[in-house]
């Protein structure tokens, strides 16, 4: 569900019938109550989503129910312990993204949904591809430390599978190649499969990420269009790029001169009003209007 478009009952009725048209079934096994934190379940549960759904599964237009979700560890909760009709949720995990923020219940979310019995979905395993990119210099010299190599993308997936309370991973893939890749990587997975030596690299790679000052943008697009035309998600590729590169001039310059050549005037950095519309509808809850004007100070200064 949409739930960021209903605002009645009725608008449910319509979303769920339409849904149900659309992909030609008369019923759904698993339906998420979708992009849940808190404004959004306060919402819903003014509107009784909770007796609207109880009467989907009664019609049998339902089978299972569950909410996917982006806030806080204490929210999170709040909805888990709010009603026992939950069968699952989906939530954002990966090895960067372990602590509770406005994204993520983190690792306290994980287990204390696994303790209740539901099910749980993991999204962003490879934080929207930023853990699969070739990796900076100084990462790479630590995942070259491992006994076993691996792909940046296969050690993101084996973490996310090795925890015991994670049943299912999504992964967005775009080629054929990353199908294959992936399924390879799956079948060699398993509950507690990485070693102690391989989780304290993991744990060292995390650190270093979060010394670049990454930017948790997964590139959903969710923010776009933006009314100004300010290529959001493709500006926050190349600070990220960029930050990687720290201490590194010439490589800095290499993606500054770049990003000039790809991101075209119109749409660059320094064409945001500050309006603030992309924040609203970014699930990562970023800052997007200060993080681009820091764009727009690295990368269009002589522009
Ligand atoms: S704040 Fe800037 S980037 Fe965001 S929608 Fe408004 S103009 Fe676009
Ligand atoms: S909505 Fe947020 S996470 Fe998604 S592309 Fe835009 S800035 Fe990135």
């Amino acid at each position: 569900m949409p739930t960021w478009l209903v605002n009645s009952q009725e608008d449910m009725d319509i979303c769920l019938d339409e849904q149900l048209s659309r992909l030609q079934t008369d019923y759904i096994d698993f339906y998420l109550l979708h992009g849940l934190g808190k404004e959004r379940w306060e919402k819903l549960r003014s509107l009784n989503v909770l007796e609207w759904a109880e009467k989907a599964i009664a019609e049998g237009k339902i089978k299972y129910l569950g909410f996917s979700f982006h806030d806080t560890f204490d929210v999170f909760k709040e909805i888990i312990d709010g009603y026992d009709g939950w069968t699952f949720c989906q939530i954002q995990y990966n090895y960067i993204e372990i602590e509770s923020s406005t994204r993520t219940p983190g690792t306290r979310g994980l287990e204390y949904a696994a303790s209740k019995g539901l099910g749980v979905v993991v999204m962003e395993p490879i934080q929207g591809g930023n853990l699969a990119v070739n990796p900076p210099e100084e990462i790479q010299a630590i995942w070259d430390q491992a006994e076993i190599k691996r792909t940046p993308a296969e050690w993101a997936l084996q973490w996310v599978w090795s925890h015991l309370e994670v049943s299912v991973v999504l992964s967005g893939m775009s080629t054929m190649e990353q199908v294959i890749e992936n399924v390879e990587s799956a079948n060699r997975s398993g509950p507690n499969t990485l070693t102690e030596k391989e989780l304290e690299l993991i744990e060292k790679v995390r650190r270093k990420y979060l010394e670049y000052g990454f930017i948790g943008c997964t590139g959903c697009r969710y923010c776009m269009p933006c009314p100004q035309g300010v290529a959001i998600p493709e500006i926050f590729a190349f600070y990220n790029r960029y930050y990687t590169k720290r201490g590194d001039q010439d490589a800095q310059k290499q993606i500054i001169n770049e990003y000039l050549k790809t991101v075209k005037p119109e749409n660059g950095a320094k064409k945001c009003v500050k309006c603030g519309e992309c924040e609203e509808k970014c699930p990562q809850q970023l800052p997007v209007r200060n993080l681009i004007a820091r764009a727009a100070r690295i990368f269009e200064r002589d522009r």
